[in-house]
């Protein structure tokens, strides 16, 4: 069979995989525990049911316009305007299938073969492969200090003569990371004055910790929308628990949206008008959806650092947003996993029925990403399992249920 060379390039994605391998144990019975899950676990708000319902049994379900329907975009204005303090026009709008897709439409649509576009590190696992489908580079940027906020003076070391954009993505998948307000001033400065593009995924943006806010990157740009270099990426999935709906949008300038619009208009037509009308119903249904779950996302966070500080040797950064947390295993772990995570995310699941994702995979080797976002004895019981398999001082077996889990290093 013939593949193409670079479809043959792009990996698998692998947070999907750990969620069909835990869906698969738990198929066969398996008491897996999965704490790789990317999703809020609450029930769809009743205003995108509802909203969604009636233009299905309206029996009207047709293309809609390429880049959106006009509702819709009118949800996202109104969004724009209270959440980022901008006023922007339907223009100015383009809605996808997810903010992955809508990512993708960006990166598309500004990148020439063989440019550049700066990722921080810990990075979202599609950035990279992301940027290779659309024949650009990725250039990793990782912080020297060890920690996970990134600092400008690095950044603009990377920086070359074919850097196109930079993609920011706080609060932060995968370490929870909320970056400062006077980061976000400096890099929106640095771009505007360079001309490159600034990607802002916001997609976590509201699930902030702590009495903190994510700092939108327009109020540091004195530029109006057709000229700003800021792009902004958002979308209902992890907001308001929606995963399954796939609408995210863009919000960038008149032009950069066109073009878009026709990419989109030739490999999908448009989204699912019912799958929009949902979207719709989220945004201008009532909002206390979503400080429901940052609520519970905090509460979750607590009991998870709580859990995690009984580790001997972890280091663990308390994450100020998101769902995520990404504790460095390496001083932790018996030396012959230890700078491997992808074989300690694997003993993990096979030894404590837990899937975790290998840090490897967010440019952080040695560490795991863990999701808080299940129940709090997901995450008991999770943290619980982690620790027996890797605490020389723990019992060689246990009971999971009525199966008995043995441990060895071999
Ligand atoms: N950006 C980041 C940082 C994410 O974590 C995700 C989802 N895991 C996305 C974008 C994509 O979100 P969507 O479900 O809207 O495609």
């Amino acid at each position: 069979m013939s593949i193409s060379q670079l479809a043959r390039s792009i990996a698998e994605s692998p947070t999907l995989a750990l969620n069909e391998e835990a869906r698969l144990l738990r198929e066969r019975g398996e008491p897996v525990i999965n704490m790789s899950i990317g999703e809020p676990k609450n029930k769809a708000p009743i205003t995108a049911i509802l909203s969604s319902a009636a233009k299905l049994t309206s029996g009207d379900v047709k293309y809609t316009p390429p880049d959106g329907t006009p509702s819709l975009k009118k949800a996202i204005i109104r969004y724009m305007e209270e959440n980022y303090d901008r006023m922007v026009a339907p223009e100015n709008v383009i809605v996808s299938a997810g903010a992955k897709q809508s990512l993708y439409n960006v990166l598309f649509s500004i990148l020439n073969p063989q440019d550049e576009v700066i990722i921080l590190a810990p990075y979202w696992v599609s950035y990279p492969e992301m940027v290779k489908m659309c024949y650009g580079v990725p250039v990793i940027v990782t912080p020297e200090d060890g920690g996970f906020h990134p600092r400008m003076e690095e950044i603009e070391r990377a920086v070359s003569s074919y850097t196109k954009a930079i993609i920011v993505n706080s609060p932060n998948n995968p370490s929870g990371c909320v970056f400062t307000d006077e980061f976000i001033a400096q890099i929106v400065d640095y771009c505007e004055r360079k001309k490159i593009y600034l990607i802002m995924d916001d997609i976590y943006h509201k699930l902030v910790f702590d009495g903190i806010r994510a700092a939108p990157g327009y109020r540091f740009s004195n530029k109006d929308l057709e000229s700003t270099m800021v792009i902004v990426v958002n979308g209902v999935s992890k907001l308001y628990g929606m995963t399954g709906f796939r609408i995210g949008w863009v919000v960038s300038n008149r032009k950069l949206v066109e073009v878009m619009t026709n990419i989109q208009a030739q490999t999908t037509s448009c989204t699912s008008v019912v799958l929009q009308a949902a979207a719709e119903g989220a945004l201008t249904g009532m909002q206390n959806i979503v400080e429901n779950l940052r609520l519970s996302f905090e509460n979750n966070r607590d009991v998870i650092m709580q859990e995690l500080c009984s580790f001997n040797g972890l280091r663990v950064t308390k994450p100020a947003g998101t769902f995520y947390i990404l504790p460095d295993f390496r001083a932790y772990c018996p030396s012959s996993i230890a700078n491997n995570s992808f074989e300690l995310s694997q003993f993990l699941l096979k030894k404590a029925l837990v899937v975790t994702v290998p840090g490897k995979e967010f440019g952080m080797e040695g560490y795991l990403r863990l999701s808080f976002a299940g129940s709090i004895k997901d995450i008991t019981t999770g943290i619980e399992r982690i620790k027996w398999a890797l605490d020389p001082l723990a019992p060689n077996e246990i009971y999971i249920g009525d199966r008995k889990m043995v441990r060895d290093w071999s």
